[in-house]
């Protein structure tokens, strides 16, 4: 049985810029201060299997959407919906983008087709795009 509750992740996703790693790097996570979710139950973002897919759709009108999603690769951050995306899309991209070293750069400013789509306001085809 996991001993991590909801609560705990939610903690964690709550206070980002504090308690999360960012790789070797020093990055400004204040963005988690205008998080869409932060007025929201937690139970409402940490669900599982299918029912990600459709608490996903809130994180398009998230203006800090590219923030999370990157903060989310970069920890690799294994449970719950971050950014609009599914664990298992998460972990797809992590698998397949396996040189990339700087998630918030790549996500911002990569002409990557799958970088390109994550920025517009849709939800992106990852698994389409990261099958091998
Ligand atoms: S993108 Fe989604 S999970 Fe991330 S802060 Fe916004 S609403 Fe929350």
């Amino acid at each position: 049985m996991c001993m991590v509750t909801l609560s705990d992740v939610w903690q964690t996703h709550q206070n980002n810029g504090v308690k999360m790693t960012y790789g070797h790097t020093d990055k400004d996570q204040s963005w988690a201060a205008k998080a869409l979710c932060a007025t929201e139950s937690p139970d409402a973002l940490f669900v599982q299997g299918a029912a990600q897919r459709q608490v996903r759709s809130r994180c398009l009108a998230c203006p800090v959407r590219l923030e999370c999603l990157a903060d989310a690769l970069q920890s690799e951050a294994n449970f719950g919906v971050w950014g609009g995306l599914t664990e298992r899309e998460r972990r797809a991209m992590l698998r397949y983008y396996t040189t990339v070293t700087d998630w918030r750069e790549w996500i911002m400013d990569s002409d990557d087709p799958l970088a390109e789509e994550l920025r517009t306001p849709k939800i992106p085809r990852v698994l389409a795009r990261t099958r091998r």
